[in-house]
């Protein structure tokens, strides 16, 4: 755990115990803090109270008297409406943070050289920090990997002084994170894309790309991607005002920065890794992650060799084009991860023949953003509550079936393939759509596909990545 001291002695409200929250009570408790907690839901009261923290109704507390409100980042802040604790903050004058900001406040007390790598973007932010964290790893460093990605960040260990601990702290930030950090200043910021996503949490595009750049502007060296419009204004911006500024692009070469020719990433135009071979770095996408988990660890001083050399050993993440079955030419890959069209169309670039189960609680604009990938698709699976929106977006140009269900749409998925005898077909999990209407989450949606491929009679453990057959 990472205690908070910044508070010691102070009255300190939080407010949200579903995720991160109670780690955030508990850091903040054993730095000295006077914690009140509070939640809309019983559940999380219940736990933070099993845990010793002092749950009160924050309605009817004295504002007056708090330093600071904890907001969890699942909070509205702004959009649709701020919540109701973040109007009697407001009204008192008590500012709202969340609990990246306050890792940042201790990190700048106890070791403000420490390093901390911080990771954003519209796509690909879980997959580029797992694999900064395991590049470290392989370089013999003590990885603390946490935020958006899993661990609280106040539950991992707390920097440490000196490049000679060899602590390094990689955190993955959403949107909602850093709009609750207004003075975190990681070492090596990350910022992917952007692409429209969230826009409900935070109004606007364009208010959703200046939080973004935040976490850029307030870094010691910038990773960014220059791929889409966003960014590249972003990057421009940041190099314009005297920042340090590394671009990734794997659209256009770049004489200064990181691209790709290729499967080989360059810097500086010279070639420093190859990603041949490597199952789980296929496609474009995990491209632009390779070239920008290249950049941060080589920015802290990580050999460009040593991070090269551990690409090649990255298991990846699971639920994305994460490969759960094979069966004869047949590939079973679970991407339930991709939740929006932008993340399928690269799981769809990425194969040839594909058997394709999708659907759920539809985003805006469904799938037609992926008509340019139809011809790849041999049949289109249907399964949840998007179903005739989407039939009306593939008739008469993708065959399809209305699945219902995820098992019903892998047993005619996996019959149809086993009968394709056209080369290498994937039966494709990659819903373009959140799990909502039919799963708890993305990850129950995976799980479950990975336990039916599995139990299907003809499909055979996986030995090997995807790109191996
Ligand atoms: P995030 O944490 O930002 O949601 P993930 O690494 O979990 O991103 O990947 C989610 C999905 O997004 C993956 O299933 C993949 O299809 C797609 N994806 C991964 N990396 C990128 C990228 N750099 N650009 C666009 N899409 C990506």
């Amino acid at each position: 755990m990472t205690p908070v001291t910044a508070f010691n002695g102070k009255r300190v409200f939080v407010f949200g115990l579903g995720g991160s929250g109670l780690a955030t009570a508990q850091a903040l408790i054993a730095g000295g803090a006077i914690v009140t907690a509070w939640d809309d839901g019983e559940t999380g009261r219940d736990k933070a109270r099993a845990a010793g923290v002092a749950v009160a109704d924050l309605r009817e507390a004295d504002w007056s008297a708090a330093q600071a409100l904890v907001l969890s980042p699942g909070v509205p802040l702004t959009h649709p409406a701020p919540h109701w604790s973040v109007s009697l903050a407001r009204a008192a004058g008590v500012e709202i943070v969340g609990d990246i900001e306050l890792f940042a406040r201790e990190r700048r007390l106890i070791a403000p050289d420490a390093p901390f790598i911080a990771i954003t973007g519209t796509n690909g932010k879980s997959t580029t920090t797992a694999l900064i964290a395991h590049l470290l790893r392989e370089a013999g460093r003590d990885v603390q990997l946490g935020g958006n990605i899993g661990t609280a960040i106040l539950s991992l260990d707390p920097p440490a002084r000196g490049a000679a601990a060899g602590r390094v702290h990689v955190v993955e930030c959403s949107s909602f994170q850093i709009d609750l950090a207004p003075t975190f200043d990681p070492t090596v910021g990350v910022l992917l894309n952007l692409t429209p996503d969230h826009i409900d949490r935070h109004g606007t595009m364009e208010n959703y790309a200046a939080i973004k750049e935040r976490l850029v502007a307030a870094s010691g060296t910038a990773v960014v991607g220059v791929d889409d419009a966003h960014t590249r204004a972003i990057a421009a911006r940041l190099a314009r005002a005297g920042g340090r500024v590394v671009p990734v692009s794997v659209e256009r070469a770049l004489a200064a920065g990181f691209s790709l020719t290729g499967t080989t990433i360059l810097r500086d135009g010279l070639a420093v890794a190859d990603l041949a071979g490597i199952g789980s770095l296929r496609g474009r996408h995990n491209a632009q992650n390779a070239a920008a988990a290249l950049a941060a660890v080589i920015a802290i001083g990580v050999p460009g060799a040593v991070a090269a050399r551990g690409l090649a050993t990255f298991p990846g993440l699971a639920h994305r084009m994460e490969l759960v079955g094979r069966a004869g030419d047949v590939l079973f890959v679970n991407d339930s991860k991709a939740t929006n069209a932008d993340a399928t169309a690269k799981a769809l670039a990425s194969f040839e023949r594909i058997f394709w189960i999708v659907g759920g609680r539809a985003k805006e604009g469904g799938i037609a953003p992926l008509t340019e990938y139809f011809p790849k698709i041999v049949h289109a699976y249907l399964i949840g509550e998007s179903s005739a929106d989407f039939a009306r977006t593939l008739n008469g140009r993708v065959p399809y079936s209305l699945s219902g269900t995820l098992d019903q749409a892998l047993r005619q998925a996996a019959a149809a393939a086993a009968n394709d005898r056209a080369g290498e077909a994937v039966v494709l999990l990659s819903p373009a759509c959140a799990s909502y209407d039919q799963f708890p989450n993305f990850e129950v949606r995976g799980d479950r596909f990975r336990e039916a491929v599995q139990a299907l009679t003809q499909v055979g453990p996986v030995s090997g990545r995807a790109d191996e057959t």
